[in-house]
């Protein structure tokens, strides 16, 4: 907060300022009225409530920002303050009960729930729900699009490790082990292939990303030591597939910086953090595909937060038949951003309109990205135009290429 310089570099990077041209929904903006907050100018007021969980966490502003104001720990702190003393109705605080409390602190019970959608998407009763428009009635019915097509097996981590010439260690993560559970077996297989030895410790569970900005640090930081320590067996690279995930993980050593016991342990362990596209190299060996004309959508928490935008796009390109185009405005966010799409649904789908406008202008075939949340978004707007281009993740495509 101290370090801004009030210079507004940051002003046309960020999407709700771009979408509302208002500075209160600007970065600059949003670091005024949380200083005042913490200086006492201010107090808590639903319209500064609104202000601050409007923004995406998105850190486009962050990577511009000359004076170093990094806004993704600074939100998480700020909205882990402000929850104690915010007023929710009943229901609401039993939803955060269930979902941050429960549901994401034991990988068992979100394998139950995803299970138990599997079986909703199986026994027809998805069909029924849709039909009967009861998902309308429940106002749950853009939630539900944002659904993709269950695995039957999930990756259960199991404290085993492949065989390969270079240590590294698996980040399975919460989403990507379960409902995209056919993403991680095929970021599995590509590692293998460039010679990977992979560990996929037992203990490790949630990044805890979604407490964080959810305003549970906590419980974040409870995830946070409980993956530190699942990984401290292992050595070489920890590999997230997950843009989200990696950036969570690669801010642990800030979060707990001042814990005497975890400080050390946090910044070895972020240290080790890499996206799967930067321990990958172009020397894979990739077979024969037919044509495709693709493009890469940069999620926020590669470009922005990770400061990784390269690597995909030399992987891509080293894989022969395709040809890469790039988009109009490709650091904006596509309005998925963690549970954004449930929380902000207008806004959300304004940016998810717009990026799609952007990515169909260069006619793909498929848009291959590196997040999960970006994956759905997508998809679900295209399944609502009715077009054909496919959304993949980077390691599927990989995995396609080099299949032997
Ligand atoms: S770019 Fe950085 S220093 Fe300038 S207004 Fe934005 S947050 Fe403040
Ligand atoms: S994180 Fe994103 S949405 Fe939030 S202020 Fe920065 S640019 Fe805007």
């Amino acid at each position: 907060m101290l370090a801004c310089i009030r210079c507004g570099l940051c002003l046309t990077s960020c999407p709700t300022y771009v979408l509302s041209l208002e500075e209160a929904e600007g970065p600059r903006g949003r670091v005024g009225i949380a200083r005042a907050l913490a200086e006492g100018h201010l107090t808590i007021t639903p319209d500064l409530l609104e202000h601050q969980s409007n923004c995406l966490v998105c850190d486009a502003c962050s990577a511009v920002c000359p004076a170093g104001v990094h806004m993704d720990p600074l939100q998480v702190v700020l909205r882990s303050a402000i929850e104690p003393q915010r007023r929710r109705p009943w229901w609401q605080k039993a939803i955060r009960g269930v979902v941050f409390g429960w549901l994401f602190m034991d990988m068992r019970r979100f394998r139950l729930l995803v299970r138990l959608l599997w079986l909703y998407q199986r026994t027809g009763l998805q069909w029924l729900a849709r039909h009967l428009g009861i998902l309308k009635l429940l106002g749950l019915a853009s939630m539900e699009r944002l659904l993709p097509s269950l695995p039957t097996t999930f990756v259960i981590p199991d404290g085993g490790s492949s065989r390969g010439n270079t240590p590294a260690a698996f980040f399975a993560g919460c989403v990507m082990s379960t409902a995209l559970a056919d993403i991680d077996r095929a970021t599995l297989r590509v590692l293998q292939r460039q010679g990977f030895s992979v560990a996929n410790p037992k203990q490790q569970g949630c990044c805890g990303a979604l407490h964080g900005h959810g305003g549970d640090l906590p419980r974040a930081l409870q995830l946070a030591q409980q993956n530190i320590a699942a990984f401290e067996g292992t050595t070489g690279p920890i590999v997230v597939n997950s843009a989200g995930c990696g950036a969570m993980l690669k801010d642990y050593a800030h979060h707990l910086r001042a814990d005497p016991t975890w400080a050390e342990r946090a910044k070895a362990f972020s240290d080790r953090v890499k996206d799967l596209s930067q321990v990958l190299t172009t020397t894979l060996t990739m077979q024969r595909m037919p044509a495709q004309r693709v493009v890469y959508q940069d999620a926020c928490h590669l470009i922005h937060a990770q400061r990784v935008s390269q690597p995909p796009r030399d992987l891509l390109k080293a894989i022969p038949a395709l040809t890469l185009a790039e988009i109009q405005e490709p650091g904006l966010c596509c309005g998925s951003a963690g549970i954004y799409n449930v929380t902000n649904p207008t806004e959300s789908r304004q940016l998810q309109q717009r990026k799609l406008d952007n990515a169909l202008q260069a006619d793909p075939e498929v848009i291959v990205t590196g997040n999960p949340g970006c994956l759905l978004q997508l998809r679900a707007g295209l399944a609502e135009r009715g077009s054909s281009v496919q959304v993949k993740h980077l390691a599927e495509m990989l995995d396609e290429a080099s299949t032997p």
